[in-house]
């Protein structure tokens, strides 16, 4: 072993508590080597199964493919968190090289003639293998996996597809810095005294932070959801509000080096080519074949469905807020920068109630014991935090998860503030996936926010956004957590895109349960609980403005369906398509989508959610529908109903279809009127 390999964390074994990433001694240059390595040691692992003597077999050819890249999953599983959740240009610099390397690398695995060869043998005679039924969906699944990756193809064909798959990574890569290049240097200072008007004191202190985060005096308005909603929601400066709405809904189009224009439409074209090059007619047949949803009619279906009522809804609220303008002696037409503003007004003359009253009983610390509450009574886990385990940032926490039984789970790691090397939004993501190949091992997860920071001493306080936000992301960890099958492939969250949203939502519905919230929503100052009666109005006015949230939401879905349902789309002007669309769809000009294209980064930073934003939606029609369940036994914790839940979902990663793990968990299928009465459209 030369010194520089004697010296890489990633060429050992991990001996910190539960086998973690040994953060406190990777550095920058530790993640070439170990790319080079594992992409090396992955190929010849699997030259050496697709040139095994032997003729193939589960063992020799699923279980191996399954057991090989150890070393590149280790690296992986470490740099793409940073790169998301705490990055620097070095990180950027190795990423821009690495995610087309990588790309490249997985591309020729997936067109591999030999490998395939093997598992097109096996797939032929998959009924006189006598699998196990897991055996069986892992097998189906990695047959699926190699012929929508090329394996099927003639050699000039692989060689095009190959170099798109890279193309795509480089261009996906760019597209993700370019918004986060955009959202760390973007600020709207509040220089004058006047600049704060109407702002809660919570939200100057907030704003005092982010600006002495960056090193600037006085407060600043970043582009950052939990900054800048508030911001357009209290602000009594209309002007401020329009120019910071106008940075917020321009990230990636700013015209200069980080415009995003052209890597969209270079993405667009690419992404047709190879969904031709697959024999499917558009990138979104290709997309949906996998999923739950199967094909873009069937998304269009439910989409259609929604968006008339969502959009009489929105300018019923419209009307509202107009006429709340007028009342206050004004005679301005209401713009997509008044909207927060004044329907935060007019909520809480409608409710009595209103954002100030309600935040201080919500804070950060009681929320996620609340979100682990919720698990306990539902599961019976349990959790303790450790301090003995390496983080990447002071500010990441850690806890175990333990079983019923005291049986280790998962570790769980939180990362909840917001920070300029942290890009926007909030995920879910594993640096160890469970599996029984190896032992059983079990899954390191980390749920990552971007909450504002209070000053130092003082609560952090959310909003109830927010702490739905935290409900969400740690329903996905408890899917990754909870998991329970034997091979990597299917476990946690690695299960149809459009299902794997299920146990987020889903789980949601907890928070705003009255058992949860007069137990948790307790007040910051007072330490009183929220009283029934604010509960009761926040229950009432839940409904409220679900014209513009499904609005905003399912243009942003019709726009990522309708791009990717181009069958060419060879000299796309991406700014004016999406104009086009929104005016076919009778687009409120007063709501703008919930992500523009330019910094659609579920559609553009990757291959993650392109043809696929519409999945929110489906996966709300599961967790309407499933939560109802739960509410028709008259217990939110129904033991033997969350059993169910438990095994079927939570556990059971891709084991079994996602049609057949619903029916199974709820006795029958997904009813999409329970969406539609969830968001008021229907009466109950
Ligand atoms: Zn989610």
């Amino acid at each position: 072993m030369d010194q520089a390999s004697a010296a890489n964390p990633f060429f050992e074994a991990w001996d910190t508590p539960f086998g973690a990433p040994p953060f406190d001694r990777i550095a920058a240059e530790h993640f070439r080597p170990a790319f080079a390595r594992g992409f090396a040691d992955h190929e010849a692992e699997i030259a050496a199964i697709a040139a095994d003597p032997s003729p193939p077999d589960f063992e020799n050819t699923i279980t191996a493919l399954e057991r090989s890249g150890t070393v590149l999953d280790k690296v992986g599983g470490v740099f793409w968190n940073l790169t998301g959740a705490h990055t620097n240009e070095e990180l950027q610099a190795i990423e821009r090289e690495i995610s087309p390397k990588a790309a490249k690398h997985f591309a020729a695995i997936g067109m591999n003639a030999a490998l395939f060869a093997r598992v097109d043998d096996l797939f032929a005679r998959i009924d006189s293998l006598g699998l196990d039924p897991e055996r069986r969906r892992v097998l189906e699944l990695t047959h699926k996996r190699f012929v929508r990756a090329g394996a099927r193809l003639g050699e000039a064909e692989k060689a095009r597809l190959a170099a798109i798959v890279e193309r795509l990574a480089q261009l996906g890569t760019r597209f993700s810095q370019n918004v986060l290049a955009d959202e760390a240097n973007t600020v709207i200072p509040l220089k004058a005294p006047e600049d704060l008007a109407g702002l809660p004191e919570w939200l100057v202190a907030a704003a005092r932070e982010a600006a002495t985060e960056r090193g600037l005096e006085g407060h600043v308005i970043t582009t950052s959801r939990s900054l800048i909603e508030p911001f357009l929601q209290f602000s009594t400066v209309r002007p401020l509000r329009e120019k910071a709405y106008a940075a917020w809904i321009g990230r990636g189009e700013s015209g200069g080096a980080t415009d995003n224009r052209a890597i969209v439409a270079e993405m667009l074209a690419l992404r047709a080519e190879r969904a031709r090059l697959l024999g499917f007619r558009t990138f979104a047949d290709y997309k949906l074949e996998p999923t739950m949803a199967k094909t873009p009619e069937a998304v269009r279906g439910l989409l259609d469905r929604i968006w008339p009522m969502a959009r009489a809804r929105a300018a019923e609220e419209r009307e509202l807020l107009q006429q709340r303008i007028r009342e206050e002696g004004d005679a301005f037409v209401l713009g997509p920068h008044d909207w927060r503003h004044y329907s935060a007004k007019v909520r809480a003359a409608l409710h009595a109630l209103d954002e100030a009253e309600i935040k201080p009983y919500l804070q950060l610390d009681r929320i996620i014991e609340a979100s682990f509450d919720t698990a306990t009574r539902l599961f019976g886990v349990t959790f303790r935090e450790r301090r003995d385990v390496p983080t990447y940032h002071p500010d990441v926490r850690v806890w175990e998860m333990l079983d019923r039984d005291g049986r280790h789970l998962a570790l769980f790691l939180g990362d909840y503030f917001a920070r300029p090397s942290k890009r926007s939004g909030a995920w879910m993501s594993a640096f160890r996936s469970q599996h029984k190949l190896d032992g059983d091992v079990r899954p390191i997860v980390v749920n990552v926010l971007n909450f504002a920071r209070a000053p130092e001493g003082r609560p952090t306080l959310l909003s109830f956004d927010d702490a739905r936000t935290i409900f969400h992301e740690f329903g996905h960890a408890l899917h990754g957590m909870l998991s329970d099958v034997t091979f990597g492939s299917i476990s946690g969250t690695s299960v149809a895109r459009d299902f794997v949203e299920f146990p987020s939502q889903v789980y949601e519905h907890w928070l705003m349960t009255p058992d949860v919230l007069s137990r948790f929503a307790v007040h910051a100052e007072t330490g009183e609980p929220m009283p029934a009666a604010l509960i009761e109005k926040v229950q009432a006015a839940r409904n409220f403005n679900q014209g513009f949230a499904t609005v905003e939401y399912a243009a942003s879905a019709i726009v990522d369906m309708e791009f990717h349902a181009l069958e060419s789309a060879g000299d796309i002007d991406p700014a004016a398509f999406e104009r086009d669309v929104l005016a076919g769809l009778g687009m409120p000009a007063e709501i703008a989508m919930r992500h523009r294209t330019p910094h659609f980064t579920h559609v553009f930073s990757g291959d993650g959610y392109s043809a696929g934003y519409y999945s929110y939606l489906w996966s709300e029609v599961l967790d309407a529908d499933g939560f109802s369940a739960f509410e028709e036994t008259g217990d939110v914790f129904d033991p033997a109903l969350a059993s169910r839940l438990r095994e079927h979902v939570y556990a059971a990663g891709g084991r079994q279809d996602p049609a057949e793990a619903y029916r199974a968990f709820r006795g029958r299928d997904p009813d999409v009127d329970a969406l539609l009465r969830k968001r008021g459209f229907l009466s109950a």
